[in-house]
């Protein structure tokens, strides 16, 4: 720290190579958005960058490969809660304020951080195995005896993600993408916006502190990236946030293109909000239509990427729309935005301020300016990036500057429609951005708009009055869905679950036998090898059982008076079991069937061990097909093989798969499915309990 007149300047270091690093000689000043006087000073001059990222890819990817997606999603679990720890929050929070952001703007960039980390650490832990590679969809059988099979898998890439963020969300920005990239085993370097670098530096230090993470997987260069692309290799990505013109530059860079480096972009974005005919001003809809466009504008200043840029309403509503976003207006109070009764606090800086005014004047030439002032309660607005939340009225509904002018502050742009067609078509001016909402309770006329926008959007976000209380708002990107859109969005994606994870993993087709590709993915394939030779496998632990232990069970003849007592027993008396003219007339079953319910009850009565043992709980079936109708008279057995293991850390049990075959006495598979269980670990091993 050093002081600036009598206050404490906050110097911001780089954390690179397991290190802190100071600033150096030429450091940037950055001013406080409220009050305009010198906060903090950056500059990333002593970084080595190129070391920085051979330290991700020597030191940080290897600990994180060694690492399962279970054991890395147990470690965002631990970050994501100590960043929510009160007391970190706090000190977050005291400096998220100095950025220009309200309790509920930090609200959404810290809590939101965090919550990204929670989300991510709780899906990962359900829908990836406990296992250093996933299997991508279904395996596919390329030879007619089907000795020869073909099969996606992810695997973590070798390189490391340069992740370069936006100064709005300092905490949200870097942890949303750091998240997924974690998760998915690839380490990062991470270079914030320098106006709000010392809020991402803070929580760097709470980061590092708490311990939590490998060594090398997340860096941070505070001040200017320097030649850090210039060091990029076919492994590595690059992950933008910010201006299209910043993302064509950075996109452009010699090195990245040479070595076909993934470069995404998340860039300007002219998102829309369009009012339906029928969600007149007496609606439900047209309210919630006013509320979320204030709520867009005046939300971290308007400083946000997925905020309502432009408001499209039927023309015969739009003084009705404009008498109520007026009256509206009214309500906010933009001021300190450490009190707590100020709803829209300040820009980032009076730079940036001045950017939005360039950019509210030149969408000017061609709307009307309907609101711009205000009062500041307790603020110099000269003297802190303070603005009134502007509202314009497009004059011409197809100027250009309308639709591709992002002023990146309180500002929207009410733009009148004549059909839906036209809104589409207005919408689509835009040229692509991150998110649209539609206002309607008529799905017909929600429908034709969601199909026309859907290609210009990476979200589309649809509100009736059902979804009122419930509805998570236009403007909040959440980690189980896409968050980018094309075009001038930028073309890239992030979050969308586990999408988010597989854009940092290489997918590879690999073809080969069924029992390598078993032993490669640890999941049993087609056609694999079977083993007999353990006894049955509901008697061995977790531990001790390896995928491909199968048992081949004794035969059972289903009788015509078993399906009539199932039937009456259970009440399903679908004519198909019961009545012998009907069933034949019936094109698929030609005459009297088994429930498809008593095959799966009559297979559990021939696999299932009895005694109390390993298998704990049978917890559902996956992936069910009854493939041959059973008639009175046929024998079913059971071949039941062991086909995916997820040890679930510390339980001292895991999940196990099972691939079940009903095979009727012609040979042919009268059910398909997958059986899924508890299965208890040694005693003494994983948590389980000595014996
Ligand atoms: P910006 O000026 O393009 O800066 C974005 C990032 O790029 C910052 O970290 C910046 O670092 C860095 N940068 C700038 N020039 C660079 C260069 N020559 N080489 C390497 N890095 C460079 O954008 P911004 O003003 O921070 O953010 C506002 C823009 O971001 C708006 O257009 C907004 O729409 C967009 N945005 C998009 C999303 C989205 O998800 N689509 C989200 C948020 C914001 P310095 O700060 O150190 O210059």
């Amino acid at each position: 720290m050093m002081a600036v007149g009598g206050k404490r300047m906050i110097e911001l270091e780089n954390y690179v190579c397991g290190r802190w690093v100071g600033p150096g000689a030429d450091a940037t000043v950055l001013d406080d958005a409220v009050t305009g006087e010198p906060i903090a000073s950056l500059s990333s001059a002593n970084v080595d960058m190129a070391a920085s990222l051979d330290y991700a890819r020597t030191v940080g990817g290897p600990a994180l490969r060694a690492l399962t997606f279970h054991q890395r999603a147990a470690l965002l679990k631990e970050l994501g809660k100590r960043l929510l720890d009160p007391e970190v929050k706090e000190e977050l929070y005291n400096l998220s304020h100095r950025t220009g952001a309200t309790a509920t703007d930090s609200w959404i960039d810290i809590d939101g951080g965090a919550g990204v980390l929670l989300t991510y650490a709780s899906k990962g832990r359900r829908e990836l195995p406990n296992a250093h590679l996933s299997v991508d969809g279904v395996p596919e059988i390329l030879s007619g005896d089907g000795s020869f099979l073909g099969v996606h898998v992810h695997t973590p890439r070798l390189g490391v993600a340069v992740q370069i963020n936006a100064f709005n969300f300092p905490v949200w920005g870097m942890l949303e993408k750091f998240a997924p990239t974690f998760l998915a085993g690839l380490p990062t370097v991470a270079k914030p916006a320098s106006q709000s670098a010392f809020l991402a530096e803070a929580t760097m230090r709470v980061i590092v502190e708490s311990g939590l993470l490998p060594e090398g997987s997340l860096q941070l260069i505070t001040g200017s990236s320097g030649d850090l692309l210039d060091h990029l290799g076919s492994q590595d990505s690059v992950g933008f946030t910010g201006s299209a013109e910043t993302a064509r530059l950075l996109r452009s860079n010699r090195t990245v293109i040479d070595h076909s480096v993934r470069f995404t972009s998340e860039t300007d974005s002219l998102n829309a909000a369009v009012l339906t005919p029928g969600a007149g001003p007496d609606t439900a809809e047209f309210d919630l239509f006013i509320r979320e466009v204030v709520n867009e504008m005046t939300t971290k200043a308007g400083q946000k990427c997925t905020a309502i840029r432009r408001a499209f309403v039927p023309a015969q509503y739009l003084d009705a729309a404009i008498e109520a976003l007026e009256a509206a207006m009214t309500d906010i109070v933009v001021g300190d935005p450490s009190n707590k009764s100020t709803t829209m606090g300040a820009l980032v800086s009076r730079g940036q301020r001045d950017e939005v005014l360039a950019a509210v004047a030149a969408i000017s030439e061609t709307a009307d300016v309907i609101v711009d002032s205000c009062s500041f309660t307790n603020v110099d607005p000269e003297r802190g990036a303070f603005m009134a939340p502007t509202l314009l009225r497009a004059t011409d509904v197809r100027a250009e500057a309308v639709h591709t002018t992002e002023a990146f502050g309180p500002v929207s742009t009410l733009i009148p429609f004549s059909s839906l067609d036209e809104a589409v078509e207005l919408v689509a001016l835009g040229q692509g951005s991150l998110v649209a909402s539609v206002y309607g309770a008529d799905a017909r006329e929600v429908t034709p708009v969601v199909a026309g926008l859907a290609a210009y959007h990476g979200r589309i976000h649809i509100v009736d009055s059902s979804v009122a209380k419930s509805s998570t708002g236009h403007g909040s990107p959440l980690p189980h869905l896409i968050h980018g859109g094309p075009g001038r969005a930028g073309g890239g994606e992030e979050m969308g679950g586990m999408r988010g994870v597989f854009h940092h993993m290489q997918r590879t087709a690999l073809q080969g036998s069924p029992d390598q590709l078993t032993a490669i993915t640890g999941e049993l394939m087609p056609g694999a090898t079977a083993q007999e030779n353990k006894g049955h496998p509901f008697r061995l632990s977790f531990d001790d059982l390896s995928i491909g232990d199968s048992i081949t069970t004794e035969s059972r003849r289903i009788t015509r008076q078993d399906i009539e007592d199932f039937a009456n027993s259970t009440g399903d008396t679908f004519y198909a079991h019961m009545d012998e003219e009907a069933a034949a007339r019936s094109p698929i079953f030609e005459g009297i069937v088994a429930h498809g319910y008593l095959i799966l009850s009559f297979a559990a009565g021939l696999f299932v061990h009895p005694d109390e043992g390993p298998v704990l709980a049978n917890y559902g079936i996956e992936k069910l097909r009854f493939a041959t109708p059973t008639r009175p008279g046929d024998e079913i057995h059971v071949v039941l093989t062991c086909k995916r293991k997820t040890q679930l850390d510390g339980r001292g049990y895991g999940e196990v798969a099972w691939d079940t075959k009903v095979i009727n006495q012609a040979g042919d598979v009268a059910a398909a499915y997958d059986v899924l269980t508890m299965v208890a670990n040694r005693p003494g091993v994983n948590g389980a309990t000595e014996s």
